[in-house]
């Protein structure tokens, strides 16, 4: 089964609406003729700019975050229905720095993930091992029950919008990649999950993108394994000249 690539930028807390758009304009012309599924997610403040650029192109609009309530008294969060009338298509959810710096548990993500496929929104669903749990031998059970327990309650219809997101809590901003072997081992098992829970149909049409220090000179190693179907890319994502050639890959 030959699955799309699917190749998305997590900007994070950087760039001002004007930079975003400016990178956003640059890799709207450069990715035009990309043969993979591409994705740019913007700080919540340039979503609007940025989506007025990529509308109409081959780059979905992302978020990085958001509430688990519909709408109400919630000082500070942004929630679906405010993406959605942004023109937000995904939503990337359980990102390491959500659940260990601002304590996000599996349950409030599940329950996020839920109400981003209410809404029609497609979900990067994030999971990954500290490397203390990786020293200990636990990477695949961490990332095991991060998935199953993310995905309770989500249909077999709903899974369709659903990418996971293998990111090891050791290799976002350090530098320090996994190795395609290691990268492609959880891949493996995560599918492996789907399986169980969906079937192996789901599990074999499921796209798994690795992240952590994801850059051109190790992206088309990793992208190579049979597990691994994309990358989600933060600090290289930030710039056009080291984004592209990730994105343009094979
Ligand atoms: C990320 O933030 O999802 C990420 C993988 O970051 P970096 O590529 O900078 O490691």
């Amino acid at each position: 089964m030959t699955r799309p690539y699917y190749i998305a930028g997590n900007w994070k807390m950087h760039k001002t609406r004007s930079e975003a758009a400016e990178l956003a304009r640059e890799l709207t012309a450069r990715l035009k003729d990309g043969k993979h599924k591409y994705l740019v997610a913007p700080g919540f403040t340039c979503l609007e700019a940025v989506g007025a650029v990529v509308k109409g192109s081959n780059i979905l609009l992302g978020a990085q975050n958001m509430a688990a309530e519909e709408q109400g008294a919630h000082t500070g969060e942004v929630s679906v229905l405010q993406l959605k009338d942004l023109g937000v298509q995904a939503v990337i959810l359980g990102h390491s720095e959500r659940r260990h710096t601002y304590k996000e548990d599996d349950e409030l993500i599940n329950k996020k993930v839920l109400l981003a496929l209410k809404h029609g929104l497609e979900v990067i669903l994030c999971v990954g091992e500290l490397l203390s749990e990786r020293e200990a031998g636990q990477a695949e059970a961490v990332c095991r029950t991060q998935t199953k327990k993310g995905l309770e309650g989500v249909s077999a219809a709903d899974l369709a919008r659903v990418t996971i997101a293998y990111e090891p809590v050791w290799a976002i901003g350090t530098g320090k990649t996994a190795t395609p072997e290691d990268a492609d081992a959880i891949h493996a098992c995560v599918r492996g999950v789907i399986a169980e829970l969906y079937g192996k149909d789901a599990a074999a049409k499921i796209v798994i993108q690795y992240g952590g220090s994801v850059k051109a000179e190790n992206a088309a190693q990793l992208m190579a394994k049979e597990n691994i179907d994309g990358a989600l890319v933060g600090g290289a994502s930030l710039k056009a000249d080291s984004f592209v050639p990730i994105a343009m890959f094979g």
